[in-house]
């Protein structure tokens, strides 16, 4: 299935915190990674009193079951010591399922494709680097049509030098 992780980070190295990120994922023997967006610097969304963050998406490929997929990512998050749980505060690591193929999952604590992602800049901008014309299974638009109509584009800065 293909599948898409938006990786933030905004404690810490955060460069360093959303490379590992995807170093961890990729080791995992049932996924492949496909393709990574560059990383973004973004003001803070929800909780404004904080700091910026670094924000990328990755493409993988994985025959993982979406439940299964998410536990993971979890146990990569409090591996990289995410011990804080206040929603949209401060994170060394937060990994989000934006979509996993064209399923549309509502279980408890888990809901694909993420329900703020057509709200968020800081998942799109890097989605649309890597995936445009990818359909959102549920809305029916493109992520570059979802990008085109959203405000606070602004926000988002393509880190220019490689670090
Ligand atoms: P956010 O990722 O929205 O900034 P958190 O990382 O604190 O905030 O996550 C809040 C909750 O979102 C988690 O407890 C998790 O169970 C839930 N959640 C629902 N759908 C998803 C998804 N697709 N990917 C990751 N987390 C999800
Ligand atoms: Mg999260």
């Amino acid at each position: 299935m293909r599948v898409f992780i938006s990786i933030g980070s905004n404690l810490g190295d955060r460069v360093r915190n959303c490379r590992e990120a995807v170093r961890r994922v990729a080791a995992n023997g049932g996924i492949r990674l496909v393709k990574e967006s560059s990383l973004y610097e973004t003001e803070p969304w929800g909780v404004v009193d904080q700091g910026p963050f670094i924000n990328s998406v990755i493409e993988i490929e994985t025959q993982t079951g979406p439940r299964e997929l998410f536990e993971f990512l979890k146990k990569v998050e409090s591996a990289m010591g995410r011990t804080q749980n206040e929603r949209w505060g401060p994170r060394a690591i937060d990994l989000d399922i934006i979509f996993y193929g064209d399923l549309s999952i509502d279980e408890e604590g888990l809901t694909v494709p993420h329900q703020s992602m057509r709200e968020r800049a800081f998942v799109l901008v890097p989605l649309n680097e890597i995936a445009p014309d990818l359909i959102h299974p549920v809305l029916g638009k493109t992520v570059s049509e979802l990008l085109r109509d959203l405000p606070g584009k602004g926000g988002v800065q393509r880190l220019t030098e490689k670090i």
